[in-house]
């Protein structure tokens, strides 16, 4: 193989730069997307969290406000009987605003009143007139007693009633922080009594004083009549608040060290291990500070878990790969092409080595073709002309001595040997052209054309011929006698094979081609058939029996081509039978010449 051949395959077989670059940028585009919407993913999983907190957050805080306006209508109530309320009345009430289905949660609503030492006898009295079994209990050292009057409904809070909220701190301390700021207060944490399970819990009060609860701290102490409040499980007040199914959080209160609801156990539904988000803060709730702890939880991983970023990744680096494998591909085919490029040039090259052999053989052999009919017809010539004398003298000399039959045999010898000598003269002019040298001048083909007509005017007169010349003929490089022959073949031609009254010959020259100027002979003889457009050109070929269109030996378009060749022009013709026939040749560009 060829050095620089080598060199092109080792080429081709590398990546070129511009494969590399789109590699390159695409990969980089691949990274950047998959950053790209990682970030974007982590964003919306954030948001996604934040949202999900608030919402329970909310959730809560309304439900409570919900609550709080049921202890205020309480409250509202228990005014408009005159700052006291009978069990009855109360129960009407508790009924009225149906806790189970309208307050899930809660486990009821009651009535607490405030009573010093001294006011104690009175309201057992009061109460044990419809409830004879009543009592105030646990007993305690205190002089202030809180006991609850009613709680409805009665069924599941039986225990409750008389519970004085003085025997426990987290009762008590929320119930007179209550009666001292006027607003609604929750307790600690606390154990309900009525809850056999144990499970954390809070009171929810709502102070109503006598009078209702303007003024200052000590005006709301001395006019302080009870609590309207409601129990809750803290666990029924989450149920009731936060729907368990497919929670995307999960959610931890706790009021300082005690945790009263929780969510986040090993235990809970969807609880992940790994929580994607874990969050803590402080939430004020109604004199309490309550901590609650969101976390994500496993429905929340496989709703925000998106695996977009990493799909965007290995589809990316999978184009990628077959980027490069279309690359490496197309290289692969490049090398293929290359080489079979380089096979191609190799035979090619030989090809044309064998033709241009092929061809020399063909000139020589031609040559010696044109040698041998030279030779030949040289050397018949001679004994030709010999038997013509002897035929010519025989009917000189004995003329009386022969017979008609005798005389006219002699007679048609010798027009045989004149024709045998046309053919030979002909055959020799057709070697002629093949053998010799064409020198090449400068020629006025208009010029040319003139002197031709002007040597064939009697003979054209006689054929009640005209020959024009239409237009300017160039002057062009060639060789003056046979171009000249040229015209005049086709000239005769024209007029010979013609039956027209008036036969007319136009000779001319069509504009530039990439041939060079293109001359025509046209006339309006008898035309040529398309069948006949080959036989033409062959030598010694006539189309007519001898007597017709006179005598001629065949070889005048053999001769007139083999000129138009050697000069690298073309020779072609248009006909129309019955109306004319139009010679085209071209005498080649001085590159044909060379
Ligand atoms: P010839 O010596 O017979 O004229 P050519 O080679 O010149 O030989 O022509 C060959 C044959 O082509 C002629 O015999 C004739 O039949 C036909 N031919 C040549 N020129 C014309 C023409 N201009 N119109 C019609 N037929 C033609």
């Amino acid at each position: 193989m060829p050095q620089n051949a080598r060199e092109r395959l080792v080429r081709a077989g590398r990546l070129h730069w511009a494969h590399w670059l789109v590699i390159v940028l695409s990969f980089g585009l691949t990274l950047f997307a998959w950053r790209y919407s990682d970030a974007e993913h982590e964003k919306r999983t954030a948001q996604g969290f934040e949202q999900q907190s608030k919402q329970i957050v909310e959730l809560i805080i309304d439900r409570m406000r919900k609550y709080e306006d049921a202890l205020w209508a309480g409250t509202a109530v228990i005014h408009v009987f005159g700052d006291e309320i009978s069990f009855h009345d109360w129960e009407r009430y508790a009924n009225s605003i149906q806790i189970e289905s309208k307050y899930p949660g809660i486990n009821g609503i009651g009535v607490i009143h405030a009573l010093e030492a001294d006011e104690v006898e009175a309201y057992l009295a009061e109460q044990r007139r419809d409830r004879p079994e009543y009592r105030i209990h646990p007993e305690h050292g205190g002089n202030e007693y809180y006991p609850i009057s009613y709680i409805i409904p009665v069924a599941n809070n039986g225990k409750a009633v008389g519970l004085d909220m003085a025997h426990e701190t987290n009762r008590f301390t929320a119930a007179k922080k209550a009666r001292d700021t006027g607003l609604a207060q929750i307790t600690g944490p606390i154990t309900l009594v009525q809850d056999a399970l144990k499970t954390p819990g809070f009171l929810f009060y709502a102070p109503f004083y006598a009078g209702g609860p303007s003024g200052g701290v000590e005006d709301r102490t001395g006019n302080f009549l009870g609590m309207v409040y409601a129990p809750f499980l803290v666990s029924t007040l989450m149920e009731g608040v936060l729907s368990q199914e497919r929670r995307l959080v999960g959610v931890k209160i706790s009021d300082g060290a005690e945790i009263l609801y929780d969510e986040n156990k090993p235990d809970a539904p969807y609880f992940d291990d790994h929580p994607l988000f874990d969050d803590t803060f402080t939430l004020p709730m109604y004199g309490r500070d309550w901590t609650l702890n969101i976390r994500s939880t496993a429905a929340f991983r496989s709703t925000y878990g998106d695996s977009q970023p990493v799909q965007i990744l290995i589809g990316g680096i999978l184009i990628d790969f077959v980027l490069i494998g279309l690359f490496l591909l197309l290289r692969q085919t490049a090398r293929d092409a290359l080489r079979y490029a380089d096979g191609m040039t190799a035979e090619l090259e030989e090809r044309t080595r064998d033709l241009e052999q092929l061809n020399e053989d063909l000139a020589r052999s031609n040559q010696e073709l044109d040698e041998f009919a030279h030779i030949a017809s040289h050397d018949l010539k001679e004994p030709l002309r010999g038997i013509r004398n002897y035929a010519t003298f025989l009917l000189e000399d004995y003329e009386d001595k022969l017979d008609d039959d005798g005389q006219s045999k002699l007679k048609t010898l010798t027009s045989l040997s004149d024709r045998l000598a046309g053919f030979i003269d002909d055959l020799l002019q057709f070697s002629r052209v093949g053998r010799e040298d064409i020198e090449f001048i400068q020629v006025d083909v208009k010029e040319l054309v003139a002197g031709i007509v002007e040597t064939l005017m009697p003979w054209l007169e006689s054929q009640g011929a005209t020959v024009e010349i239409s237009g300017d003929l160039p002057s062009v490089p060639c060789h003056a006698v046979y171009v000249g022959q040229v015209f005049r073949n086709l000239i005769t031609n024209g007029v010979k094979y013609n039956e027209c009254d008036e036969k007319r010959i136009v000779v001319g020259c069509e504009p530039n081609g990439a041939e060079g100027p293109v001359f025509y002979v046209r006339d309006n003889g008898i035309g040529i058939h398309e069948k006949h457009r080959d036989i033409v050109f062959r030598i010694f070929k006539r189309l007519h029996a001898r007597d017709r269109f006179g005598g001629g030996t065949g070889a005048g378009l053999t001769v007139t081509k083999k000129i138009v060749e050697r000069h690298g022009g073309r020779l072609w013709m248009d006909s129309v039978v019955g109306e004319g026939t139009t010679f085209y040749f071209t005498l080649g560009t001085e590159e044909g010449e060379r």
